[in-house]
């Protein structure tokens, strides 16, 4: 039997090479050519293809990424069944983010539909931001970078940067059930029911017994649960935790857009905010002393304000000097929006914070901590913290209030 290279199959780290070199024009043919498959992730493959000779600090050697959807969730081998098509779903994404942003994401060279598979820019002289933050650095720009992002690919996809009709071909084109069905059942079912999914440590058996068992925590998670799934206000990038974001001091980029969907706008930025806040609750062990602990809180709680003010400000800018029409216009309803969108950020990033903790897939922040005592001090302050958001969303007037509950967890 023939092997039929032209359908779908997981690619050899030789046919990487093959597809780097022929589909651009980023490496000479004469180059010798090595591959790396660096994906640390469950879903997808990720090859990294660059010249066998070249030193790995020089940062401008040629090099590129070949990702490649996977049709299962390696985790439990092939029995969970996942669709290609969210690798389609993960080119689009970046291409339209490249339109409007193009400095915060990876340039897309190349999207093959049989194979699944994006052939993108290297980003290996960035770090992955979640690393970059357990280690205690700090990044000035980022608060600025990502509300740039975020403001830009969320107005410009809503109905009220982009004409209507066109808006909902695009919110077809972005239909992404299997995904979603992630986030509805690991964020807002597991959590609060004894599921088999959840990965709960023993000792705190006893603090997800009273989540279970908080009534008004689920009426909220239950509203918010709603949202997720009737919501078409913005294409949201659906997974924009810090393992998705590439850092320098200099350089913001996000990646991995394949949870893509048009969806409510607090949740993005509510994926931020809890996964800072985590990585301050994890640094109950991974700061050496009380001062430097106090002193990345105190960062990690002003760039989350410095976020969203940001955000505020870039989004109602872009809505002043592009909203496509007079009724979006109209006196006062800007300022509801924007409370909207905080109260929906709140609810987010406290539920998004919960199932990081109680949930089936834990952050390397609070997850990876060695010491017992810490790890579960520290899993308790996001499990209050995120119970404290989801519980206050709706009462929130302004990001002030939200810092003020933040401050008051750790
Ligand atoms: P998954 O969807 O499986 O989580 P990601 O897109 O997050 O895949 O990529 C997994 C890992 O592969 C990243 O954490 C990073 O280490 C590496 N990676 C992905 N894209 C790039 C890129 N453009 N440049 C360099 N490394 C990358
Ligand atoms: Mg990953
Ligand atoms: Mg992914
Ligand atoms: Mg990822």
């Amino acid at each position: 039997m023939t092997e039929n290279t032209s359908a779908y199959h997981p690619l050899t780290v030789e046919e990487a090479i093959n597809v780097a070199r022929t589909v651009t024009n980023v490496f000479y043919p004469t180059d010798e050519l090595i591959c790396d498959e660096i994906g640390d992730g469950n879903l997808n493959l990720v090859f990294r293809v660059r010249l066998a000779h070249s030193s790995e600090s020089a940062s401008h050697t040629p090099s590129l990424i070949v990702k490649q959807a996977l049709p299962y969730a390696k985790v439990v081998g092939e029995s969970w069944p996942l669709t290609l098509e969210r690798a389609r779903i993960e080119s689009d994404a970046l291409l339209f983010q490249g339109k409007l942003v193009p400095q915060l994401v990876p340039h897309v060279h190349y999207y093959d539909a049989t194979l699944a598979m994006t052939v993108m820019e290297d980003l290996s002289d960035h770090v992955i931001m979640r690393k970059g933050l357990i280690e205690g650095n700090r990044y000035p720009l980022f608060a600025d970078h990502i509300s740039e992002f975020l403001a830009h690919t969320l107005f410009f996809s809503s109905d009220l940067g982009m004409n209507q009709q066109q808006k909902k071909w695009q919110v077809q084109r972005f239909i992404n059930p299997e995904l979603c069905k992630i986030t509805e059942d690991l964020i807002f079912d597991d959590p609060y029911t004894n599921s088999p999914n959840n990965n709960i440590d023993e000792q705190l058996l006893a603090d997800h017994a009273k989540l279970c068992a908080d009534h008004k925590l689920h009426l909220e998670v239950a509203l918010l649960r709603e949202k997720f799934l009737t919501s078409t206000q913005a294409l949201l990038h659906g997974d924009l935790h810090t393992g998705s974001i590439f850092i320098t001091p200099h350089s913001t980029k996000v990646i991995d857009p394949e949870f893509a969907y048009y969806g409510p706008i607090g949740f993005d930025i509510g994926a931020i905010f809890a996964n800072l806040l985590l990585n301050a609750a994890g640094h109950e062990h991974w700061s050496l002393d009380d001062q430097t602990r106090e002193e990345h809180r105190t960062y990690l709680l002003s760039t989350l304000c410095e976020i969203w003010n940001r955000f505020d400000e870039k989004f109602r800018s872009l809505w002043d000097e592009h909203g496509v029409d007079r009724i979006s216009r109209t006196k006062g309803y800007q300022d509801v929006y924007m409370e909207q969108i905080l109260q929906d950020t709140v609810g987010y990033t406290g539920s998004k914070m919960i199932r990081r903790i109680v949930g089936l897939a834990h952050v390397a922040d609070v997850g990876s901590i060695p010491n017992q005592a810490a790890k579960l001090r520290a899993q308790r302050i996001a499990l209050q913290l995120g119970t404290a958001l989801v519980k206050s969303n709706r009462r929130i007037r302004s990001i002030e209030e939200m810092f003020t509950i933040c401050e008051h967890a750790y």
